[in-house]
């Protein structure tokens, strides 16, 4: 068996283009592959649990994670909501050779691959068209409209540096985007730079040298 380090996917794109409905169907897919749970100071919507979803903690306690350097990255996204990733979790699943997602803001991922560099895989979900972002916004049904209008605002930057990324996937067709952002993972695994490929070789440079015995 080659040893892996783990592949850290992270996951960007405007709000509402469906990257959390992508990744739980990749999730499904892929039940060896673990999520990062993100902590914000926003308020929980319907349904979401914490723990779960997010873990949802105050202002204070968001600066105090912060300053003790408990986030492997932060941001302040929509105006003035904090967003972080707890840094163990995700070390150490990487450590263990484990796949591990991160749904997180532009912003987070150019942290991420300054912090992680080749490491860090960043992948970004664009909407089909403007009007499809809108009515997917729309049509979740968890914010108010002008929640809906700062998610618009906040699209508008996160598509301004595409560039950023490495991968782009369009979600059009979810079973597409799914089997798109599963081939990323997949690839990704087989990176040289991921694969101890030294114990590889010698391995069967030292059978090759006992079959000429
Ligand atoms: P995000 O996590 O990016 O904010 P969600 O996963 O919550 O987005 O998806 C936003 C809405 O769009 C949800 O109602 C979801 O069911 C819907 N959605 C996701 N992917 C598609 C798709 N390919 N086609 C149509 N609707 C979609
Ligand atoms: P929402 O409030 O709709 O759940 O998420 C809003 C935005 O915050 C999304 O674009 C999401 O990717 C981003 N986000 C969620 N968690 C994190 C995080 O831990 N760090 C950063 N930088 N962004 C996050």
């Amino acid at each position: 068996m080659l040893n892996r380090q783990g592949v850290l996917l992270v996951v960007s794109g405007p709000s509402g283009v469906g990257k959390g409905t992508v990744i739980r169907e990749l999730l499904a897919a892929h039940p060896e592959v673990s999520r990062s749970v993100s902590c914000t100071t926003r308020a929980p919507r319907p349904g979401e649990a914490d723990g779960d979803d997010y873990h949802f903690i105050s202002v204070e306690e968001f600066g105090r994670l912060r300053s003790e350097s408990g986030f492997l990255e932060w941001a302040s996204v929509h105006g003035d909501l904090l967003y972080g990733t707890p840094r163990e979790p995700v070390l150490r699943a990487l450590a263990r050779g484990e796949d591990i997602i991160l749904e997180i803001d532009y912003q987070g991922a150019r942290s991420v691959r300054t912090e992680l560099g080749g490491r860090a895989v960043l992948v970004f979900i664009a909407p089909p068209s403007w009007e499809a972002l809108h009515s997917r916004l729309v049509g979740r049904e968890t914010e108010a409209e002008a929640d809906v209008r700062r998610r618009l605002n906040t699209a508008l930057a996160e598509i301004a540096h595409l560039d950023l990324f490495e991968y782009v996937v369009v979600n059009d067709d979810l079973a597409c985007a799914m089997g798109q952002l599963e081939a990323i993972l997949l690839g990704e695994r087989n990176r040289l730079g991921r694969l101890d490929w030294r114990g590889l070789q010698a391995g069967l440079l030292q059978e090759a040298e006992a079959d000429r015995l």
